[in-house]
């Protein structure tokens, strides 16, 4: 069992979970200068801000589902529209996954759903999300592998571990244009977009067995502590224990993606032992 293998979660899983990547439109600022080298280092004040960054394109699809949703701020209705289907979306998910989701997406969008962005007239009033866990898998890469996986980026990991991916490359003046107008670099993004939503979900089926923290899988009627926790499939005894500092537990491990786990609760290790 190995990286380049793909391991799908239980069909029986009941949590919803959503594969979400968006794409954004940069940020245009004004800058007073007397010379070039003035702005190397010059911080960006608000004042100066005639557009903020902002999110235009999110694709998202449900994990077990085969279609991509295509969600853009051109779509009729507006940003308004937009973003309140984007967020109604969220709002069912209970995991999103995505690569650096963490740190990009899921921000960028809470700012877009609650914040007005200079530089657009869409006023948004839309209510908190309810809470959700995420998987990034960006954050597996770098805590699972570290500098054992020099190259971590969405396409350099799917070429490498031959994952079908987006084959376009990223202009960064077609989001101008699209948000211009141009039907042709509309619909080229919103593709890169649904291209790196497959490419996700490809990404997170390879790495399962490596997800360690990966949020609780329910399926009806299931004892819980056999359930693995990232594919949702049986996990079973195996002869090694898990040694902690003081204690130890029994350890299992999934028939499916071969992920071990391990039992925190075992009666007869309830006496409270501790170093002194
Ligand atoms: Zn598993």
């Amino acid at each position: 069992m190995g990286l380049t293998e793909k391991l799908a979660i239980n069909p029986k899983v009941r949590n919803r979970i959503l594969i979400l990547d968006v794409e954004r439109v940069n940020g245009i600022t004004l800058q007073h200068w007397w010379d070039r080298k003035d702005l190397q280092k010059r911080y960006i004040h608000h004042e100066t801000v005639i557009r903020e960054p902002r999110t235009t394109i999110v694709c998202a699809k449900w994990y077990d589902q085969p279609d991509v949703m295509r969600f853009t701020e051109w779509d009729k209705g507006g940003r308004g529209q937009f973003l309140k289907r984007v967020h109604g979306l969220m709002a069912r998910a209970d995991i999103l996954v995505g690569h650096n989701l963490d740190n990009a997406d899921v921000p960028w969008l809470v700012g877009d759903f609650h914040l007005p962005r200079e530089g657009h007239k869409h006023r948004p009033s839309l209510p908190p999300l309810p809470p959700f866990k995420t998987v990034d898998t960006l954050k597996v890469m770098r805590s699972q592998f570290k500098s054992g996986a020099p190259f971590k980026s969405l396409d350099a990991l799917c070429k490498l571990l031959g994952i079908p991916a987006k084959t376009d490359v990223y202009d960064p003046e077609a989001m101008e244009r699209a948000v211009a107008g141009s039907v042709e670099d509309r619909v080229r993004l919103t593709d890169y977009c649904e291209g790196d939503v497959i490419a996700t979900q490809g990404l997170y089926d390879t790495l399962r067995p490596y997800i360690k923290n990966h949020p609780a899988l329910f399926i009806d009627g299931k004892n819980k502590l056999t359930v693995c926790n990232r594919c949702g499939h049986e996990a079973e005894p195996t002869p090694r224990k898990y040694v902690a500092n003081v204690l130890s537990y029994s350890m299992l491990r999934c028939t499916n993606c071969q992920g071990y786990t391990r039992l925190s609760i075992e009666p007869e290790r309830m006496s409270i032992v501790r170093g002194v």
